[in-house]
């Protein structure tokens, strides 16, 4: 006989199995969602009175910046704000931890379990720096997670792009994903952090310019990794941060990127700062081009997107996109760090501030809002800030409350750069999320965009990972404090404390390949890197409550 715990009397919102706020039990068995038992003698070990309160799946944060060598890099970086941040004490089942725009390792688990978030993926690792990633996220408590690797200028990739050898790259590909432990394909300004390395101030300017060197161009990057992740039937598309980002005028390249997918599954990440009109380096014609980029995407069922929402306040900007770090070092005339990894990939790290005061600023917020309210289909459009480099995955409550409240968003639409009301739709937008959108641009729709089939909702057999919110007329003072918060059928946080410590498990992909194509693989380490083939991939030593998510 199993143990059962029984959740009943709450408002179940779970939209992939189409419950939109009714009364429901949910029984759990073995931290999983089961079938009610079929025998009605049977009581369970443990009940829950949800009655009264809002049930979700645990929130699935798609695209963010948790772990690996570059937050590490950010957090050291900024010493001023671990000063004045607020402390996370050590209690019986917590470590001590500090905050500011990039937390430590146990404090960024504790603070995405406490706003109701069961799982995270960092979406930008150098593979080679795997193992570092792995080893953070053993300190990263309570929630799953996963990573994608950095792909769009490795230099074994923009070769076989050039020669335009698919087979190849996919057994690099599916080597590459199974050594490193990873999640997904990742692309970063594809083409540009090579000539950045290569050249000073260097980047390209469009997808169709000439990587030097590789005589390869962004589009066929693009174009040959995204077949990759099809044809390899990884769960999640190619994860891609466009060529250009933050530029004005920078619309029409995320435009045909989109189209160079040529039906091809692709997520467009970010893709707020990836939607701006306007002449460069004058800041006088920028404007939002969200209107013809959503209408893109509402008649092509093969794209996806996060949207890289911004908030006003100080915060910390980390990319794999190392002469945007240069860039934005230079607009805000702050410290900057730039590191390049070999073979591989680069970095910048720059603290900046968006300030309401801003035109830019204030259209990349409106910008950001837009798409949430210019994309038809919930399933398609997913919750984020690229945590944090347009703020703290901790603004999430505040996103909800401007997307579901009308006069909330006016208010704060008064607050900002006046000129935000005619180089943007957002004043007449009168569209407001549901609780049931919410569920899907938090948790359900994400866990679809990322082929988790075991999470995102409240089905038998999916995880019971669940969060329970008290309803509240301020959507931001409900989504902020959840009264419980449960990961695998364990309550962890109860009103805003937590319970009892969980270690998550470690979601990757290990897709099959040819075995024979490790020999090109290791004569080129051999070649050209100075670590060993037999030393890069990771070992099963470092990779904790490894969870093998199929490629089917
Ligand atoms: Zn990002």
């Amino acid at each position: 006989m199993p143990d059962y715990f029984l959740i009943t009397g709450g408002y179940v919102y779970d939209p992939a199995n189409g419950i939109d706020g009714q009364v429901k039990d949910l029984w759990i068995s073995g931290g999983k969602i089961v079938e009610p038992p079929a025998d009605p003698t049977v009581r369970p070990a443990r009940t829950l009175n949800a009655a009264g309160l809002v049930i979700m799946p645990g929130g699935i944060d798609m695209h963010c910046h948790i772990a690996g060598p570059k937050v590490n890099a950010a957090r050291k970086m900024r010493p001023e704000e671990k000063r004045k941040g607020e402390v996370i004490r050590r209690t019986a089942v917590m470590h001590s931890g500090t905050m500011g725009s990039v937390p430590s390792t146990f404090a960024t688990g504790y603070k995405y379990i406490g706003l109701g978030y069961t799982t995270a993926f960092d979406a930008a690792v150098p593979p080679l720096a795997a193992r570092h990633t792995h080893e953070e996220f053993e300190d990263t408590p309570c929630i799953d997670k996963g990573f994608y690797v950095l792909m769009g200028n490795n230099h074994y990739v923009l070769r076989a792009a050039k020669e335009g050898d698919y087979e190849r790259l996919a057994n690099f590909t599916g080597w590459l994903l199974g050594a490193a432990k990873a999640y997904a394909c990742k692309l970063v300004n594809p083409g540009g952090v090579e000539v950045w390395k290569q050249q000073a101030s260097g980047n390209v300017h469009g997808i169709d310019e000439i990587v030097e060197h590789f005589d390869v161009t962004p589009r066929q990057v693009i174009q040959a990794v995204a077949r990759t992740a099809d044809s390899l039937k990884l769960p999640h598309s190619v994860h891609i941060h466009a060529n250009n980002l933050g530029m004005p005028g920078n619309w029409a390249t995320t435009l045909a990127t989109m189209q160079a997918l040529e039906g091809h599954r692709g997520h467009m990440t970010h893709i707020q700062f990836h939607s701006y009109g306007g002449g460069e380096a004058d800041e006088n014609t920028f404007n939002s081009k969200v209107g013809p980029l959503a209408d893109y995407v509402n008649s092509h069922s093969n794209l996806t997107v996060d949207v890289g929402q911004v908030l006003f306040g100080k915060t910390t900007s980390m990319t794999g996109d190392g002469p945007l770090g240069y860039y934005l070092a230079n607009v805000y005339k702050s410290k900057w760090f730039s590191a390049d990894t070999e073979m591989e990939a680069g970095c910048g790290i720059a603290p900046i501030e968006y300030k309401n005061k801003s035109l830019v600023h204030s259209l990349q917020w409106a910008i950001g809002l837009e798409w949430y309210l210019l994309v038809n289909d919930p399933w398609r459009v997913v919750m984020s800030t690229d945590h944090p480099n347009g703020g703290s995955f901790l603004a999430y409550p505040q996103i909800i409350r401007l997307l579901m409240d009308r006069s909330y968003r006016e208010e704060i639409l008064k607050e900002v750069h006046p000129a935000v009301r005619e180089r943007s739709r957002l004043a007449d937008l009168t569209r407001t999320y549901t609780l049931n959108e919410i569920a899907i641009i938090t948790r359900a729709g994400p866990a679809r965009i990322l082929g988790l089939k075991h999470k995102g909702h409240l089905g038998p057999g999916a995880d019971a990972d669940i969060t329970i919110y008290t309803p509240h007329e301020n959507k931001e003072t409900m989504f902020s404090l959840p009264r419980y918060v449960i990961k695998s059928g364990r309550i962890l946080v109860e009103d805003g404390d937590i319970r009892e410590e969980h270690d998550g498990k470690l979601l990757h992909v290990a897709p099959g390949y040819d075995p024979s194509a490790e020999e090109h693989i290791a004569q080129w380490f051999e070649d050209c890197y100075s670590i060993r083939f037999r030393n890069y991939p990771v070992g099963d030593a470092y990779s904790h409550g490894a969870e093998k998510v199929a490629c089917e």
